[in-house]
C-alpha cells in the first residue's frame, strides 16, 4: 500500500512500512532555504529534541546495533500531529510515544522513499490523546543495516592486534542516522545516556563520559551531560584499553598501539593547557584519544572528550601531532560552537584551522607552523582549481549536493586565510580577544554564517574601524576564489626545498648535496611536490633509491611520493605503491593516488582494479568517495 503525504519542503512519497521502497518515483530535493538545514528531513520547526537515551547491543555477527532510542521531545507547534526523523537503512520494529516511561502507546509510522543523499523521513504519527502535549517521550525499537553508512565493522584479521573485531562510527556529516534515528541536524543539540551492550571481552566508548577505570564486562552506561549536535554522536567497539599521557589526558586503544600511541601523542595535555591558555576553559571535562584501526576514513574525528584518530599519523617523531592540535581545537569552534547547517561548516573547520596553526605555533615553534601553513596554501590553490566557483564560496549560497564532497578541503583552508587575514589587519591580541569573545557568546550554540557576520561586524569590525568593513568580509565569505589582499603564507626552509627540487631535476646539485635527511617531514613533501614534470625514470629511480621514499614511515611522505608514482606511471614503485593502498584506509592518502593513476593515461583499469582488491579494508565513507573519484576521471 502506498500513500503520499507533503513535508512542508517537498513532496515525497512513502512506502508503507514493511515493504522495501522499490517503487520507480523519482525524489526531488527539499527546496534551499538559507536558515532551514537542507540535509534534514525533520520538522525542526514543530518539535526538537532535548535529550537521547539508547540502550543497543552490539552485535558482531549479524553486525548490527539493536535496540531502541528514546527521544525526549519538544513541541514547538499546537497544531502539529506527525514527527518527521531522519533515518538511513535503519530497520524500524516499532514505535512508541508518551508522555512518562511508564505510559507509552503503540504509534503507527511510515517511510519515505530512499533519497540517495539523505535517507528516509520517517514519519511518526502522533497517537490519540497526546496531540496537545509539550513534551513527549518517543521511543523506537530497531536494528542497524549491516551496511550502515557511519559503522565499520572489522574483522579481527584486520586490527592491530588479529584477535578480537572491532566497530566504530563516523557520524559526521549526515550520517548519525544510520545507526540512530533521529534529528540529523546540527541545528538540534542534545544531551544523550547510553545502556551499550557488547562481547565481554570488548570495551565500548562513547563520546561521553568514559571511565577510565570501567569494569571489563560486556555493560557499559554513558551520560553526555553537554547537548551536542547528532553528528558528535559515537561509538566505539573493541579490544581496547586505557592509558593515562596528563591528569586529564589518555590513550584509548588496541594493546599493541598502546605504546606507539603514548610516544606520538606525548604533548596532549600541554596542548589542552596552552588552547585554554588562548580561548578560555576547556569545557568537556576529559579530553583523551582513540586511536582507532587503520580503515578510520579521516585524520580525526572531534567527538567530544573522545577525539578519533588515525593509525596513520603514528610517524615515530611526533611530526604529524597537527591532526591532535586540530581536533582538541574542534573542544571550541565546532563542539562548542557548530556550524548550524553543513553549508556554514567553514565556522567548524576554518576556525580549528586556524587555532591548530596557533597551537602548533606556541607548541612546536613559527618555523614548522609556518611549514604547515604554506602546504595547506599549496592544496589550497590546488583545490581553487578543481571545485566549481559557486563552491568555492566559503557559505555557499548555491546549494551544495553532498555535505561530505562539495567543497573538497576549501572551507578549512580558505577559512584559515580569512581569519589569518584578519589577524594581520587587527593585531593578534585584539583579535584573540575577539574570538575568545565569540566562543563564549554562542556556547553550546549551532550558528549560521550571517550571525557570524553580524557578530564580527559589531564587535570587531565596528570596534576598530577602518581596518576591514562587512562588505570585504562578505567577498571572504560568499563570492569565489580568494580577494585579491589574501595573505600568501611562507616558509624559508620549504622555499629553499622547493630550489633544491627544481635545482637537482636540472642537473645543477647533486643529489647527495640535498640534506633531505636534516629535513622536517614537511619540507620532504614539499620536495616531492615540487619536482617537475619532466623527470627521467632515472632520475625517479635515483630518489627513490637515494632517499627510500617508498619505504618511508611517515604518512604524508608516502601520500606524495606514490602520488608522482602513479601520476608519472614509475613502475618500478608499483609494488610499494599498492601496498600503501593497502596499509592506509585514510581517504587522504589514498584516494588523490587512485585519482593519479586513473588519469596517468594508460592505469586507468588498474586503478580500478587495486581498488577492488582493496575495497573490504576500507571505511564505507571512504569507498564512496573512491569511487566519485574514480568515476569523475571517466
Ligand atoms: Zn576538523
Amino acid at each position: 500500500m502506498m500513500r503520499v503525504f507533503t513535508l512542508m519542503f517537498s513532496v515525497l512519497i512513502l512506502v508503507a512500512c514493511g515493504q522495501d521502497g522499490d517503487v520507480p518515483v523519482s525524489v526531488e530535493k527539499p527546496a534551499l532555504d538559507l536558515g532551514h538545514d537542507y540535509f534534514s528531513f525533520a520538522n525542526t520547526d514543530q518539535f526538537v529534541t532535548d535529550h537521547l537515551q539508547l540502550d543497543l547491543t552490539v552485535d558482531f555477527d549479524l553486525q548490527e546495533l539493536r535496540g531502541s532510542a528514546t527521544l525526549s521531545m519538544h513541541r514547538l507547534d499546537p497544531s502539529a500531529t506527525d514527527i518527521i526523523l531522519d533515518t538511513r537503512d535503519l530497520h524500524i520494529d516499532s514505535v512508541e510515544v508518551g508522555t512518562t516511561p511508564g505510559e507509552l502507546a503503540s504509534a503507527d509510522f511510515e517511510y519515505a522513499q530512499t533519497h540517495p543523499v539523505l535517507g528516509q523521513a520517517l514519519k511518526i504519527t502522533l497517537p490519540d490523546g497526546l496531540d496537545q502535549q509539550q513534551d513527549l517521550l518517543v521511543k523506537i525499537y530497531y536494528k542497524t543495516d549491516p551496511g550502515a553508512s557511519a559503522l565499520q565493522w572489522l574483522p579481527a584479521e584486520l586490527t592491530a592486534g588479529g584477535e578480537h573485531p572491532f566497530m566504530f562510527s563516523q557520524s559526521q556529516s549526515i550520517h548519525a542516522r544510520s545507526w540512530v534515528p533521529l534529528q540529523d541536524t546540527p541545528a538540534v543539540r542534545i544531551t544523550y545516556a547510553a545502556n551499550i551492550h557488547t562481547p565481554p571481552e570488548l570495551l565500548a566508548v562513547m563520546s561521553a563520559d568514559n571511565d577510565p577505570q570501567t569494569n571489563r564486562n560486556g555493560e557499559y552506561t554513558f551520560t553526555m551531560p553537554q547537548p551536542i549536535p547528532a553528528y558528535l554522536l559515537a561509538i566505539a567497539v573493541g579490544n581496547i584499553y586505557f592509558e593515562a599521557i596528563g591528569d586529564r589526558t589518555g590513550i584509548y586503544t588496541e594493546p599493541e598501539l598502546m605504546a606507539a600511541s603514548t610516544f606520538e601523542f606525548a604533548s596532549t595535555q600541554q596542548m589542552l593547557e596552552t588552547a585554554e591558555s588562548m580561548y578560555g576553559p576547556y569545557q568537556w571535562g576529559r579530553y583523551d584519544l582513540l586511536i582507532l584501526p587503520p580503515s578510520f576514513p579521516f585524520g580525526g574525528m572531534e567527538n567530544p572528550r573522545l577525539s578519533f584518530i588515525t593509525p596513520s599519523v603514528l610517524a615515530g617523531d611526533q611530526s604529524l601531532v597537527s591532526l591532535i592540535a586540530h581536533e582538541l581545537a574542534h573542544s571550541w569552534s565546532g563542539n562548542l560552537v557548530s556550524n548550524k547547517t553543513w553549508r556554514d561548516i567553514w565556522l567548524n573547520e576554518g576556525i580549528t584551522s586556524y587555532l591548530d596553526s596557533r597551537l602548533m605555533e606556541v607548541l612546536f615553534g613559527k618555523e614548522r607552523a609556518d611549514e604547515e601553513r604554506v602546504l595547506s596554501y599549496r592544496e589550497l590553490m590546488q583545490g581553487l582549481e578543481e571545485i566549481s566557483p559557486a563552491m568555492q564560496a566559503l557559505a555557499p549560497v548555491e546549494k551544495l549536493d553532498d555535505p561530505d564532497e562539495s567543497q573538497g578541503s576549501l572551507h578549512y583552508k580558505k577559512g584559515e586565510l580569512f581569519l589569518t587575514h584578519m589577524e594581520n589587519l587587527f593585531g593578534r591580541e585584539t583579535f584573540d580577544t575577539f574570538l575568545t569573545g565569540y566562543f563564549k557568546h554562542f556556547e553550546f550554540q549551532s550558528i549560521a554564517s550571517e550571525t557570524f557576520l553580524d557578530y564580527l561586524d559589531q564587535n570587531l569590525l565596528q570596534k576598530y574601524p577602518g581596518k576591514f568593513n562587512r562588505a570585504q568580509a562578505e567577498e571572504w565569505l560568499f563570492q569565489p576564489g580568494l580577494p585579491a589582499d589574501a595573505p600568501v603564507p611562507h616558509s624559508a626552509s620549504l622555499t629553499e626545498a622547493a630550489s633544491m627540487a627544481a635545482r637537482w631535476s636540472a642537473g645543477e646539485l647533486a643529489l647527495e648535496d640535498v640534506p633531505l635527511a636534516q629535513w622536517s617531514p614537511h619540507a620532504a613533501v614539499y620536495f616531492i611536490a615540487s619536482l617537475p614534470p619532466d623527470l627521467t625514470e632515472a632520475q625517479l629511480s635515483e630518489l627513490d633509491a637515494g632517499f627510500g621514499f617508498s619505504q618511508s614511515r611517515n604518512a604524508e611522505i608516502s601520500r606524495a611520493w606514490f602520488i608522482q608514482v602513479a601520476a608519472r606511471r614509475h613502475l618500478p614503485a608499483y609494488t610499494q605503491m599498492e601496498a600503501h593502498l593497502n596499509r592506509y584506509g585514510r581517504t587522504r592518502l589514498i584516494k588523490p593516488v587512485y585519482v593519479a593513476l586513473a588519469k596517468n593515461g594508460q592505469d586507468a583499469d588498474l586503478a580500478g582494479e587495486l581498488f577492488v582488491a582493496a575495497r573490504d579494508k576500507y571505511h564505507p565513507l571512504t569507498i564512496t568517495s573512491i569511487e566519485s573519484g574514480l568515476s569523475a576521471v571517466k
